[in-house]
């Protein structure tokens, strides 16, 4: 069967990944799968264990890091976030795409692992409206989202290395254009091996049968 795509999906807090993911979902169910990653931050309002996140501890978190369970994983403003790898793997091999909504640590890693992964970047239409964002979902105490605000600084030194970069102006738009790329991104040669392979056995299948 052939794999599923691995999908990397980051940028600022607040540029509206989640929102943007859910939108897919919703308007796909069937084609894409999303990592669940485990976090030693504390849940917010309406987060639920095991569907926002599997919150878990620092001692719990290094456990999983001591036994390899981590596809990436990485620091983000005093907390850990990974991404446990058998679910990813399990989905892929099921010819499933599936989704990672990280932040570029974690994304360079899984670059690193999965050079066939697509990386997508999310970038605000302007610093503005990202402040407003985040002060305007009222999840975090304003030193948190100040704290926030400076990650966005050194996140966005590592945006070149990204295969896209999509600005969040109009979501459904923005939703169209991820999709169209992890269409695009399924249809390279490279990605489409098998079929090539099937294709040559029957053009030859069928000079043999026509005497070509
Ligand atoms: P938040 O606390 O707002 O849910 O997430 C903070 C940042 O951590 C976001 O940029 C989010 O994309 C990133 N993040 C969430 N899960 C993971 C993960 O499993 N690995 C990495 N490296 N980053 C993650």
């Amino acid at each position: 069967m052939k794999q599923g795509q691995l999908i990397v999906i980051s940028g600022f807090s607040g540029v509206g990944k989640g929102t943007l993911i859910n939108m897919l979902k919703t308007c796909f169910p069937d084609d894409y799968r999303v990592s669940v990653s485990a976090t030693t931050r504390d849940p917010r309002d309406g987060e639920i264990d095991g569907v926002s996140y599997h919150f878990i501890t620092q001692e719990e978190f290094q456990g999983m890091i001591d036994r390899d369970e981590f596809l990436e994983y990485a620091p983000y403003v005093g907390n850990s976030y990974g991404t446990p790898r058998k679910p990813v793997e399990e989905w892929l091999n099921e010819g499933k795409n599936v989704i990672l909504e990280i932040e570029p640590q974690g994304a360079l890693q899984v670059q690193k692992k999965r050079p066939d992964a697509l990386l997508l970047f999310i970038a605000p239409p302007s610093m503005e409206v990202l402040k407003s964002r985040l002060i305007g979902r009222n999840s975090e105490p304003p030193k948190v989202v100040e704290k926030r605000l400076k990650a966005a600084a050194k996140e966005a030194c590592e945006m070149e290395k990204y295969d896209y970069i999509l600005v969040n102006d109009n979501r459904f738009d923005c939703m169209c254009q991820i999709r169209n790329l992890i269409q695009m991104h399924g249809q390279r040669a490279e990605a489409q091996k098998d079929f090539i392979a099937a294709l040559r056995s029957d053009i030859e299948r069928f000079q043999e049968e026509n005497n070509l």
